[in-house]
């Protein structure tokens, strides 16, 4: 049985000291463990920041060039492994290796994002603020910095992170989900064939405890976060107690609202895509379908006949729609919120609770679920499932969903399906919500714009990549200049200085 390692300093590394532990890795589709992973501790996270800290003096001096050459070399790595990170990612994680390869695509947009760092870390200059003085800008990156990431993204999630950090001149921890950790120490190897200095970036596996010794770390100037919301929150309370800087993003239920001039065939094809597309382990799922008005019983047939059509299998099958869900504990959570749901009063219009998948009897599969009649009462709705249900929600206007959007807690995505511009505008300038799609179910942003949401699907308030990526992975200062000529009068006024 392969043991996965932590990588410090630039190279696979066992546990160092009083944590022995492991954790088996399952394969979602068979059921069988692959792997063991190691489970760090605080003697690991030690090893990790001397390694880093070590780092950070070399690399926080190396130049831009030199820090954007391994970024083109990694992006490079990116594109030719692809298809086997892919198929590390759907063995761990369950998902289709055509998904997996796209979340690497949309990770790896932000290594190209930090390729262009020369131009976004630009400063600023301002001539002749005062007779003779000058002031301009920069930025310096913070030291090192840890990234502890969600199972659903073993790739694109920590490369929000990495590629922004290691770029501006940090020296990054990378703690991913002990669930599908593989993907990370294959990330690793890239890094180092780019060209990246040893220690630079390091991985330490492992869970709460490694976690708590990140959080505590006096070595570590800032952590981002991307997990649940209960989690997130605790990061961010524990970490910045002891004085770092925190981004924290946390879960998520997101609405796809259709109004009665949608085209229903295409918003149907757009929902199912995002409600059961990785089995529903997207934060940015769809979750919610909320029908407006006489929009409800067309919808629902449509949405019906699609969800019975997604073809349910193993992640490497070619033509599978959707995988199973990562663990079996998760498989029982999702199959028994169906039950409760219908034990509530919503109609189960779809039951994916049966199915069971040839050759893959002891995998984790469970097949698409519809839940009609549902409503924000009921678990269903209140909890984040994060399995393939869609519940529906049936409304009599725009502004009663945008109320309904509004009231729930989390404020990740949402999506409007309609034909009217003015709804539309409404719609954006009302929701309380992070990530919009106007006929776009799964509003990612590109990597030069930041991803994050609002309420309790972000806790602080620093989302991630793109311009605040930057800012949160650096420090300003601001310089005012003088060179006095020589002939110049001398004298200094003891009144708070102002210009002149
Ligand atoms: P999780 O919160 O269980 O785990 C996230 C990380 O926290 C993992 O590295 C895990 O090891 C660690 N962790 C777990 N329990 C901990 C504890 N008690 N103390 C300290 N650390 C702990 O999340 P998950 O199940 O891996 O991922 C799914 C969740 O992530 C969903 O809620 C999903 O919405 C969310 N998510 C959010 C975004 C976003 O951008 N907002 C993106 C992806 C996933």
């Amino acid at each position: 049985m392969k043991t996965i390692e932590h990588w410090i300093n630039g190279s696979p590394t066992p546990n160092s000291g009083t944590a022995t532990d492991t954790q088996p890795v399952f394969n979602p589709a068979t059921g069988a463990e692959r792997a063991r992973v190691v489970l760090g501790g605080a003697d690991d996270v030690d090893a990790a920041v001397t390694a880093a800290s070590a780092a950070f003096e070399t690399w926080s001096e190396s130049s831009l060039t030199q820090r954007t050459q391994v970024m083109f070399a990694f992006r490079q790595l990116l594109v030719e492994h692809e298809e086997e990170l892919g198929r590390i990612i759907s063995a761990e994680h369950g998902k289709t290796v055509d998904d997996a390869r796209g979340e690497i695509t949309r990770g790896r947009e932000v290594v190209e994002f930090a390729c262009g760092l020369g131009d976004v870390l630009k400063g600023s200059f301002s001539d002749q603020v005062s007779r003779g003085v000058d002031v301009h800008n920069f930025r310096q990156p913070l030291g090192v910095v840890a990234g502890i990431t969600p199972f659903n993204f073993p790739a694109m999630v920590p490369l929000w992170m990495h590629p922004i950090a290691i770029a501006t001149g940090n020296t990054f921890i990378l703690k991913p989900s002990e669930r599908d950790p593989s993907a990370a120490n294959f990330v690793a190897e890239l890094y180092k064939n780019a060209g990246l200095p040893d220690g630079v970036f390091n991985v330490v596996h492992g869970g709460k405890d490694t976690v708590d010794a990140i959080l505590t770390h006096p070595g570590i100037e800032a952590v981002s976060f991307v997990g649940s919301t209960p989690i997130a929150k605790y990061v961010h309370q524990r970490a910045t107690a002891h004085g770092k800087r925190v981004q924290a993003l946390g879960g998520a239920k997101n609405h796809a609202v259709v109004l009665p001039d949608a085209d229903l065939e295409f918003a149907a094809n757009h929902i199912i895509a995002g409600a059961y597309g990785s089995a529903g382990e997207r934060c940015m799922a769809v979750s919610v379908a909320v029908a407006v008005g006489e929009a409800a019983d067309g919808l629902v047939k449509v949405l019906e006949r699609k969800a019975r059509e997604v073809k349910v299998g193993p992640g490497d099958r070619p033509g599978t729609d959707m995988g199973p869900l990562v663990t079996k504990a998760a498989q029982e959570r999702v199959e028994s919120a169906v039950g409760t749901a219908a034990a509530q009063g919503a109609t189960v219009v779809v039951d994916g609770r049966s199915l069971k998948v040839d050759g893959h009897e002891d995998g984790f599969f469970t097949g698409p679920s519809l839940l009609d009649h549902v409503t924000t009462a009921m678990d269903a709705y209140r909890e984040e499932l994060f399995g393939p249900v869609l519940a529906i929600i049936r409304v009599d206007s725009l502004d009663q969903a945008i109320g309904l959007i509004n009231a729930n807690p989390y404020g990740n995505g949402t999506a409007l399906f309609t034909a009217s511009g003015e709804a539309a505008r409404r719609f954006q300038r009302g929701v309380k919500v992070g990530m919009i799609g106007i006929n776009v179910p799964v509003p990612v942003p590109m990597s030069y714009y930041s991803f994050g949401g609002w309420k309790d699907s972000l806790i602080g308030d620093s989302p991630v990549h793109g311009p605040d990526g930057i800012r949160f992975y650096t420090r300003p200062k601001v310089v005012t200049t003088r060179w006095p000529q020589p002939a110049q009068e001398h004298s200094a006024g003891f009144d708070f200085p102002t210009s002149s």
